[in-house]
């Protein structure tokens, strides 16, 4: 199966097998060992001193913890969104009773930084903003220094930052452009299946933390805190996952970052290139902001999106995603996380060929 989607994306066999391994005590010394060597590591991924907390959950669970340990009922924030998951984040604060005031962008498109300022501009109170840095259901990548650049460096806002389909896959530096919290989840560029997510957590985040007010038990990382003072998870961990993670972190940093950040780079680019060789366009307006993780592809007139993606299952055993929500029927949307190679995507690109035709498509 060459499985296609914008995560879960294909785990490498030795990574794998790592959750094979007999399980440990997770109050004990090894765990201990095992804790601290990974957090140290995320910390170099994410590019950051301050905290990263692993957190048994999906990507989601980060993205709440986020907003639950920074802000407080009543608390107005702006959540400029590009697309479906970035609307999560209306929903997750408002669900926590934050005044949200939602700055929403065209799908297919980034945020643009002048709207932003201007809207932190019209709103003086804000307390913090919320963004996506890579958008997985459009294909689209926020230039994410620059909006960083406004909310902190020209308003200086508390900035929490869903990095879940970016972080490991695309360049992001947490100190240097000053995000406050930034989730992440497992399944993406990590290599890992689903089930953990982390979250960096900065001293500016901490000072939040103090004074918030909404509801938080599992999720609260003053309980992550505690326990990591005498090498423990607050709760009973994913131990099968954190072997894998062990691993996985040995892998990234053994590459480099920065040839991590260049093969997903390259790999995106092949991507796009190939989209259009066979007559078709990226959801994203502008290839400047088009993500190096994930490509959206819009469905020509007269193509059943349902028939092409069905159709590439069951004739080639190549498995895409459809759009979601609005997009649904719009746009098909090709995975190139982790280590994808040119010949999965030549694969794939080569399954869209044959199926196009019996999908409606003609030139
Ligand atoms: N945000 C983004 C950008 C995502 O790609 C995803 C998962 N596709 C989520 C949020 C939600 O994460 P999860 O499904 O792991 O909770």
């Amino acid at each position: 199966m060459n499985l296609r989607i914008p995560g879960p994306i294909p785990v490498p066999e030795d990574i794998l097998r790592e959750m094979s391994k007999p399980m440990i005590n997770h109050r004990g010394p090894e765990y201990k060992d095992l804790l601290f060597g990974a957090a140290e590591r995320l910390k170099r991924v994410f590019e950051t001193e301050g905290d990263v907390w692993i957190i048994t959950g999906s990507g989601t669970a980060a993205m709440e913890a986020a907003v639950v340990n920074t802000l407080s009922p009543g608390d107005k924030v702006i959540n400029a969104t590009i697309g479906v998951f970035g609307n999560r984040f209306t929903d997750i604060a408002s669900a926590y009773g934050a005044d949200v005031v939602t700055l929403s962008f065209p799908f297919g498109e980034a945020i643009d930084p002048d709207a932003l300022r201007a809207a932190l501009g019209d709103e003086p109170d804000v307390k913090a903003v919320m963004v996506t840095h890579n958008e997985t259901s459009t294909g689209v990548a926020n230039d994410l220094e620059t909006v960083a650049g406004v909310v902190k460096g020209e308003f200086d806002k508390l900035l929490l930052v869903d990095g879940i389909s970016s972080v490991a896959s695309i360049p992001i530096s947490t100190d240097a452009w000053g995000l406050d919290a930034v989730a992440t989840a497992s399944q993406k560029g990590w290599m890992l299946p689903p089930g953990l997510a982390f979250l960096s957590f900065s001293e500016r985040a901490w000072k939040a933390r103090a004074e918030s007010k909404m509801p938080k038990f599992y999720l609260d990382v003053e309980q992550y805190r505690k326990y990591y003072e005498i090498g423990q998870p607050p709760y009973t961990p994913s131990v099968s996952l954190m072997f894998a993670l062990d691993t996985a972190l040995d892998q990234l940093l053994a590459e480099g970052m920065g040839s991590v950040y260049e093969r997903h780079a390259a790999i995106g680019q092949f991507t796009r290139d190939g989209v259009r060789s066979l007559g078709l366009e990226l959801f994203a307006r502008d290839e400047s902001y088009a993500s190096n993780t994930v490509t959206a592809v819009s469905i020509p007139d007269g193509v059943d999106a349902a028939a092409l993606v069905s159709g590439l299952r069951t004739e080639h055993d190549v498995i895409v995603s459809g759009g979601q929500a609005s997009l649904s029927g719009r746009i098909f949307r090709i995975g190139h996380m982790g280590r994808t190679t040119e010949s999965d995507i030549e694969e794939t690109l080569d399954a869209i060929r044959q199926t196009l035709p019996i999908a409606g498509f003609s030139r």
